[in-house]
């Protein structure tokens, strides 16, 4: 089944589109398995769950964080995650700043938009994102870089709506490229959709799809994995 459902996935990517493998809930057997088949990078949405994980799987995987990150948990994974795609403030790149500044590296963060129409859902709007950007304190965080922005669409059957979310990080992400990006290569992510909606993220421009439960199958959410 996994070497099935990957393959599909895999295959209906858009050149130039690359695969975040959503591993939440999922255990290091099921993700070694997916790395077997040629996965490298893959995403968590807890901390805990991924300083739980790291070690027992290979040093070559891309560890992405796709989650609410609370400041006091950056210590778990500060050390090797190769992106934070969910900053939603100017106190957490800070804070995330910091922790990278200990441990000798370079965090790539992208920004997480609010794109959705659900409230529950994390994430900035234009005039935070260019609060933050604009201000004194990132200009001196000299730990993190900013390689895009990221968003999830309103769960929802409605594909129009769906559409015109994505269009709308779009829309966020050729907006900030332009006025704070123009000469910066590293600034070309857009990461949008998920299982259920990555053909059309693509077609909006996505170049980052965090896909888990068409790979991985259905979450159990009565698993205790740390
Ligand atoms: C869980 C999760 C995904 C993957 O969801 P699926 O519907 O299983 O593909 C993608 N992005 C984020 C932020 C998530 O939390």
């Amino acid at each position: 089944m996994l070497e099935d459902n990957y393959k599909k996935v895999k295959a209906r990517l858009k050149p130039g589109v690359r695969l975040v493998a959503v591993s939440k809930y999922k255990t290091v057997e099921e993700i070694r398995a997916v790395y077997d088949l040629g996965q490298r990078v893959f995403g968590e949405n807890k901390a805990q769950e991924m300083h739980a994980k790291q070690p027992l799987l290979p040093p070559d995987i891309e560890w992405h964080f796709i989650g609410h990150l609370q400041r006091n948990k950056i210590k778990y994974i500060a050390a090797y995650v190769s992106m934070i795609q969910s900053i939603d403030s100017l106190e957490l790149l800070a804070e995330v700043d910091k922790a990278a500044k200990k441990n000798n590296r370079i965090i790539p963060c992208l920004l997480q938009f609010h794109i959705a129409q659900e409230e529950t859902k994390f994430g900035l709007d234009r005039q935070e994102a260019d609060a933050l950007l604009s201000s004194a304190a990132y200009s001196s965080m000299k730990n993190i870089r900013i390689d895009g922005v990221m968003g999830m669409a309103t769960f929802t059957d409605n594909q129009t709506q769906v559409r015109a979310e994505f269009a709308s990080l779009r829309a966020e992400f050729d907006y900030l490229k332009s006025r704070y990006f123009p000469q910066a290569a590293h600034f070309k992510e857009i990461s949008m959709g998920m299982s259920d909606d990555y053909l059309l993220a693509m077609e909006e421009g996505s170049t980052l799809v965090r896909v888990g439960s068409a790979i991985f199958g259905p979450r159990d959410y009565s698993l205790k994995l740390y």
